[in-house]
């Protein structure tokens, strides 16, 4: 019985940095209920996520890659969450 994986961890923790990038800049945070991370939708913080990435990449990632995995993740995330009931404020 084969049970061959293929799993990328290095992916994976690629962007579980990103996210943590983001959350530390500002760029994101986690719904308090929930759980999900929504993109704040902050110019500025999103700068200050991609100068940190720049500055500090990951081990072996270079900081294009890191800039562009930013990018990637912020695509990924919406700007509410999903479980949240939409509120008019
Ligand atoms: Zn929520």
């Amino acid at each position: 019985m084969l049970m061959t994986k293929e799993r990328q961890p290095a992916i994976r923790t690629l962007r579980g940095w990103a996210i943590a990038v983001l959350q530390e800049a500002g760029a994101i945070r986690e719904c308090e209920e929930h759980g999900w991370m929504q993109d704040r939708a902050d110019p500025h913080a999103r700068e200050r996520a991609f100068g940190l990435a720049r500055q500090d990449p990951p081990t072996g990632i270079s900081p294009d890659d890191a800039v562009a995995e930013i990018r990637d993740v912020l695509g990924s995330i919406g700007d509410t969450c999903p479980q949240c009931p939409a509120e008019a404020d």
